[in-house]
């Protein structure tokens, strides 16, 4: 069932409201991507028994493999049925036309990720494709978040080591998040300050003090991504300085599979494999349940 655009129009405004408590109480929204539906049932499970509010997102392949559509129909059932305070967000789109689509479905966040589509794109290509979505989401009130580079990593579990130095190159400047939300107007930018989507060996380490001077110049919400694998302090810490929403994907993905061959090897004769799902589901909702406690967001649903 498609969702009018008045009730569009009353998500997105209750989706605001939510990054404004985000910044006056001083907590992070997790965005926990799915690509199925049993990790959107252990977000759920996680969000009702915390009364935490939650974004579910969908990356431009997660899109592909569920549906636009059923994305929509699937949280806004769930979210009935959980009594939940959720929202959908659509991760890394690489194209304007993929983000129009999402914002037509009634997706309350939207990220215009141009950059990482196409690393070479030119900032002069970044900024005009982002304002298209920008304008585009005035209609339903959807928020639009950007950067104005490729972001590091990738979402997976990797082997090798952080280059810690060759990171802090495309660390997001004062002056750069000024000059970037001042061209395109968008709600949210996703910060670089230590952050690195997937999982390595090692911890993540976040420079908090680059993210104060990020805040003292610009009063864009500000998101963090690539959470994953990242010493909880940190998302305690980035919450209370004046970030607003932090993704997590790896370590969701990590448990799930972990779990699903576990699982698995002691089931060896049990084909109806949805019995075996509930352990799968509960240990990543231990992991999202883990998240929400270290972006400070249990307890802040509002229903
Ligand atoms: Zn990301």
């Amino acid at each position: 069932m498609s969702l009018t655009i008045s009730q569009i129009r009353a998500n997105t405004l209750r989706a605001r409201h939510l990054y404004q408590r985000t910044r006056r109480q001083g907590f992070a929204v997790g965005a926990f991507n799915i690509d199925n539906q049993e990790t959107l049932i252990a977000i759920c499970r996680a969000a009702q028994k915390l009364n935490s509010p939650v974004l579910v997102e969908v990356s431009d392949g997660e899109v592909k493999a569920i549906g636009l559509e059923n994305i929509r129909d699937m949280v806004d059932n769930y979210k009935d049925e959980y009594g939940i305070e959720m929202y959908i967000n659509l991760d890394h789109s690489p194209s304007v036309d993929d983000c129009k689509r999402a914002i037509d479905a009634g997706f309350e966040f939207i990220h215009i990720d141009i950059s990482q589509a196409n690393h070479d794109a030119t900032t002069e290509e970044i900024i005009e494709k982002t304002r298209e979505v920008v304008e585009y989401a005035k209609f339903t009130g959807a928020l639009v978040e950007s950067e104005p580079h490729y972001f590091g990593g990738s979402s997976n579990v990797h082997t090798e080591g952080i280059d810690f130095e060759e990171i802090k190159k495309t660390f997001s400047t004062p002056e750069g998040i000024k000059s970037f939300v001042d061209a395109t107007g968008i709600d949210t930018f996703a910060a670089a300050i230590g952050n690195l989507h997937g999982k390595y060996p090692v911890p993540k380490v976040l420079d908090l003090e680059l993210l104060q001077q990020l805040r003292d110049v610009s009063d864009v919400q500000i998101s963090l991504h690539g959470g994953s694998g990242t010493p909880l302090h940190y998302f305690e810490e980035a919450a209370k300085i004046g970030v607003s929403k932090i993704n997590i994907n790896s370590d969701m993905r990590y448990a799930f599979r972990k779990t699903l061959e576990k699982v698995l090897a002691e089931h060896p004769d049990e084909y109806a494999v949805v019995k075996l799902m509930p352990e799968v589901y509960g240990e990543v909702q231990k992991v999202v349940e883990e998240k929400i406690q270290a972006f400070g967001s249990a307890g802040k649903s509002v229903v």
